[in-house]
This record gives C-alpha cells, sequence and structure tokens, in this order.
C-alpha cells in the first residue's frame, strides 16, 4: 500500500478541515440578522416593497431581515454606504431604476453600479401614477397639461431627489407635456405624499405601492399611468400614452445588490429566500393589490439583474441627456 508522505497527509487533512469549516460556515449563515438596506424614507414605494419581503425572507432564512432606510441624494448615499459595507452576507440593498440612472445624472458618483457590487435578484416591477392635490382645478390629464401651461412655473412637482424615479419621471413629464414645473425634493415620496395630500404640493409621479391607498380613498386626484397599457389594479384609469403622450412608459425595476466579494452561499442563500418570499401567497396578493408584477423566472437570478442594469445603464443615458433637468 503505497503510504502519502506525511508533509501531504497532514495537507490533506488541513485542507479537508478548512473545506470543512467553510461548508459549516455556509450551513450557519445567516448566524446573525442581515441588514437590508432601502435608499428612501420609511412609507415610501422602496420601503414597502422591502418590508414586505423582509418578513416573509426572514421566515425563510431563519434569521431577521432588519430594513434600514439610509436616506439622502435621490438614493445615491445609501447604495455607496452599501459598496462600502463590509462583503460578508449581512448587509444588501434594495434599489430601483436609481441603479441604472445615476451615472448620467451625477457628475460624480462615489460608487460604479456596475463595479463595487454582487448582483442577487431582480425583484418586482412597479407601474407609477401621475397624481395631484385634491383641489387642484385640472379635472383630467389633458386639462391639466393646459393649466400647467398656462401656470408657467408656479405648477410644482415633489419627488424623493436626483436619482430618484420620482424625480426621473418629472424630468420625462415636463418634456413630454412641453411644460415648466418647479420641483419640491424629499427624503422619499412617503413624505411627498403626505405634502400631497396636505395640499402643500400640486403634483406627484409615484409608484403603485404607495399611491393605491390613497387612490382608492379618492385622497388624491388621478391623472393616468405611466404603463404601455391599463393597469388590472386601476382598470378605469388611461394611460398617459392613451392622453396624449404617445410612447411614454415608466415601469419601476427593482434589484437586491450586496458588496462586491460577498460570500457566493450568502448571495444564493439571499437570492432563494427573496423568490421564495415573492411565492408565498400572501406577499403575491399584496403585491398584485398594489398593482406590481413579479418578474419572470429567469430575471429572478444574479445574471438576471445584472444583464439588466448593464442593458438599463447604457438605455438611459441618452434619455437623461435629452430630458435635461427640471428646475432644482
Ligand atoms: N422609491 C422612492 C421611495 O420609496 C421614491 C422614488 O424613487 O421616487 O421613496
Amino acid at each position: 500500500m503505497t503510504s502519502f508522505p506525511r508533509t501531504v497527509t497532514s495537507l490533506a487533512c488541513l485542507s479537508l478541515g478548512l473545506l470543512g469549516a467553510g461548508l459549516a460556515a455556509a450551513d450557519s449563515y445567516p448566524a446573525k440578522p442581515i441588514t437590508l438596506v432601502v435608499p428612501y424614507s420609511a412609507g415610501g414605494p422602496t420601503d414597502v416593497v422591502a418590508r414586505t419581503l423582509a418578513a416573509a425572507m426572514g421566515r425563510t432564512l431563519g434569521q431577521t431581515v432588519i430594513v434600514e432606510n439610509k436616506l439622502g441624494a435621490g438614493g445615491t448615499i445609501a447604495a455607496a454606504h452599501t459598496a462600502r459595507a463590509k462583503p460578508d452576507g449581512y448587509t444588501f440593498l434594495i434599489h430601483h431604476n436609481g441603479m441604472a440612472t445615476a451615472p448620467a445624472l451625477y457628475r460624480k458618483l462615489n460608487y460604479k453600479p456596475l463595479a463595487d457590487f454582487d448582483y442577487v435578484s431582480q425583484v418586482i416591477d412597479v407601474p407609477m401614477t401621475v397624481v395631484g392635490r385634491k383641489d387642484l382645478p385640472a379635472k383630467d390629464f389633458r386639462e391639466l397639461q393646459a393649466y400647467a401651461k398656462a401656470q408657467g412655473n408656479k405648477l410644482n412637482l415633489a419627488h424623493a431627489g436626483l436619482g430618484a424615479v420620482s424625480h426621473l419621471c418629472g424630468m420625462l413629464l415636463t418634456q413630454a407635456m412641453g411644460v415648466d414645473l418647479t420641483s419640491v425634493p424629499f427624503q422619499g415620496t412617503g413624505p411627498a405624499m403626505n405634502a400631497l395630500l396636505g395640499g402643500q404640493v400640486d403634483l406627484l409621479c409615484d409608484q403603485t405601492t404607495s399611491t393605491t391607498p390613497f387612490i382608492k380613498a379618492n385622497s388624491v386626484k388621478l391623472y393616468g399611468v405611466t404603463t404601455a397599457s391599463r393597469l388590472k389594479s386601476l382598470p378605469a384609469t388611461p394611460t398617459l400614452a392613451e392622453q396624449g403622450l404617445a410612447g411614454f412608459q415608466l415601469v419601476v425595476w427593482h434589484g437586491i445588490y450586496a458588496p462586491k466579494n460577498t460570500p457566493k452561499e450568502a448571495i444564493d442563500k439571499f437570492g432563494t429566500a427573496l423568490r421564495t418570499a415573492l411565492k408565498d401567497p400572501e406577499v403575491a396578493k399584496r403585491m398584485a393589490d398594489l398593482g406590481a408584477i413579479i418578474p419572470a423566472d429567469d430575471k429572478l437570478s444574479p445574471q438576471g439583474l445584472q444583464t439588466w442594469l448593464e442593458q438599463e445603464t447604457q438605455r438611459y443615458a441618452p434619455v437623461i441627456k435629452a430630458a435635461g433637468q427640471f428646475a432644482d
């Protein structure tokens, strides 16, 4: 029988030990609560999605998924924070189109969306709605366009900062409507909606995951949806394209990101917990009731998010350049 030289035997034992430790580490992950960073205020659409999923994911992972709202600069502060976080599998970021638009919106961005992150999965696609304060004189979108033109820049639009989709919608709306809206920034569209309900701002373009309850309660004026076709959750509401803005389309997609070099077993386990949560009947019903659409399975993967982010980053650059900024 050939005996392995002592060094080979001891190396073999060492590597088996390390392999065992690695597997043990994988088996024990997650060993403590996980943080899911949300780039906007509590109560806004990103927060609604994050908290709904975090509760369900925590059940699958056997650890609490803590939602942390890290505010500011249209979501770029949260993205920069996550890019610099320890890549140990205990910090993740949920973010939307803002990951693709920020490079075109910010001359100096202290993170690279396409280099500083590992990708977990796409999450959910959410339509947007253009809503106005209850006592705004315009009763439909065409009247709103005429009223906005007559008001010059006296009409304002609330949003969640440069990089937020409510800001992006405002840019695209002012360009497509040929009007001049004054922008009113907030730390998220949760507080923006409160200002709209209080009559302190005139207009808001926000996601159905936030606006649907207020629309159903008839506490805001609804002017249209930003999707190519009408929504099952708001069937009577015409699209902006039906009301004169031919081709206007804006859907808010979401992704989950981790700091670069996060252990693969953490990425895999967090992604599996997300996919399980999206199949949970209660989560699926809540998302459907709020007009949100769960993407096809091929998008619910690291490659599905990375490919999409690359495509959207390229697509948005000229769109943002053409739209320019509206008065900040
Ligand atoms: N998603 C942001 C929020 O949750 C709003 C936005 O991006 O417009 O507040």
